[in-house]
């Protein structure tokens, strides 16, 4: 399950396989499904992270 998570008053979903952060919950349950699929991270989908 992606996770929610608030900081400064700005929600933010991660990757609970790599715990990229991403503003969209698209991207992030992306991220996931790659993640548990491949055991790796697939830059095309990272690169949308954000840093929090
Ligand atoms: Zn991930």
């Amino acid at each position: 399950m992606v996770k929610e998570n608030k900081k400064n008053n700005k929600k933010y979903f991660a990757c609970e396989e790599c715990n990229f952060a991403y503003e969209s919950k698209d991207w992030a349950q992306k991220c996931e499904n790659w993640c548990r699929e491949h055991h790796s991270c697939n830059v095309e989908i990272t690169k949308h992270a954000v840093q929090i």
